[in-house]
């Protein structure tokens, strides 16, 4: 149970107001555990995967600040496009009717209209590592109005090869400021920059989504059969409306994707060789129910909030335990039951 309920917290009654058009009736523990220290002004380590509603724990606090305080411009750095997207699309619904300025510097979309939207005040800025080195460079984006920092799925940053980027960012952010680290992991370069950017941080734990009780694991034993073949068994089943099916490369997904279509499943795909526009409708296709699977690589998955998944299918063994722990983290979420299946040899 939480200890507070959002009335409680000290923040602004438009974004209570916001929040109750939401539908948010509590604060997820991670949102009880960290707005109250974000709130007096504390650095964050937060340990805690998409799915615990870190996105609101961090924004709320931080959207009252530059509310109420006028307290300077947020910089968040995400390691994909999708999750960047996602977070201004939660920024635009929990400052709605205040007046209150975003933008998106996100890599694989065109660069000239985020130019023209740095012209104006940004009061956040959400955007990945490498776009946003980009426009620095191009002396687009200026960091000296940012007072607050967010560092969201620093695990996946670093897994991404953004270390180098992210303390090339964070070293030319005023000392003067704000700095939330969120994470599923602790690894170790990831320790180095919390204690070399952060400033004696409160450590705020919520993982468990590890151990999910919602969501039912079980094997397929393949024993020499077609796994295309086993595959479609269960996907013309009844109850797998929403399914995602992970492969391991994206040429393998691209395959699967195509190899379905022609035996009349319907599937999209999203993977690394796909541009932001198709991976956006591919997207849009799987939410509105137009299509039953989409078939996904690690990294392009990584970070969508996709509501009512019924199962997540492991076609391809995940590599790390890590990425089968997000993997299966896609069903199950909130109170609903999901079920994950893992095909093996
Ligand atoms: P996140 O971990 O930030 O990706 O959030 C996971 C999902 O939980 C998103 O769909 C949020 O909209 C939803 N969510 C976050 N906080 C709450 C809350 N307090 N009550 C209900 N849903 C929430």
């Amino acid at each position: 149970m939480p200890k507070h309920k959002f009335e409680d917290f000290a923040i602004d009654i438009s974004i209570k107001k916001n929040l109750e058009r939401k539908g948010y009736t509590k604060p997820t523990q991670i949102q009880d555990e960290a707005i109250p220290h974000i709130l007096e002004g504390r650095d964050i380590v937060g340990l805690a995967n998409t799915g615990t509603g870190k996105t609101a724990a961090f924004l709320l606090p931080l959207i009252n600040g530059v509310y109420t305080k006028k307290t300077g411009q947020i910089l968040v750095l995400t390691p994909t496009r999708e999750l960047a997207l996602q977070i201004e699309e939660e920024f635009t619904t929990f400052a709605r009717g205040m007046n209150l300025a975003s933008v998106v510097c996100v890599g694989g979309t065109p660069i000239t209209p985020q130019i023209r939207k740095l012209r104006n005040y940004n009061h956040i800025i959400i955007g990945t590592p490498g776009r946003v080195i980009d426009l620095m460079k191009r002396g687009r984006l200026k960091l000296e109005g940012v007072r607050s920092v967010v560092l969201d799925e620093a695990d996946r940053m670093l897994d991404m090869g953004f270390i180098n980027d992210m303390r090339f960012i964070l070293e030319r952010v005023p000392k003067d400021r704000h700095t939330l680290c969120f994470s599923a992991t602790m690894a170790p370069a990831i320790e180095a920059i919390v204690s070399d950017f952060l400033n004696d941080p409160v450590k705020v734990s919520v993982k468990t989504r590890d151990t999910a009780k919602n969501i039912d694991q079980d094997v397929v034993r393949i024993g020499g059969r077609d796994k295309v073949d086993i595959l479609i068994e269960h996907l013309t089943h009844d109850d797998f409306t929403r399914v995602m099916v992970f492969g391991r490369t994206k040429h393998g997904v691209e395959k699967l994707s195509k190899s379905l279509n022609k035996r009349n499943i319907r599937t999209e795909s999203i993977h690394g060789n796909k541009s932001h526009g198709q991976r956006q409708r591919a997207l849009k296709r799987f939410k509105d129910g137009e299509v039953t699977a989409l078939i996904a690589t690690d990294v392009a998955a990584r970070g969508l909030d996709i509501n009512d998944v019924t199962h997540v299918i492991n076609f391809d063994l995940p590599e790390t335990y890590d990425d089968y722990v997000h993997r299966i983290g896609r069903t199950g979420r909130g109170d609903k039951m999901g079920k994950a299946l893992t095909f093996v040899g």
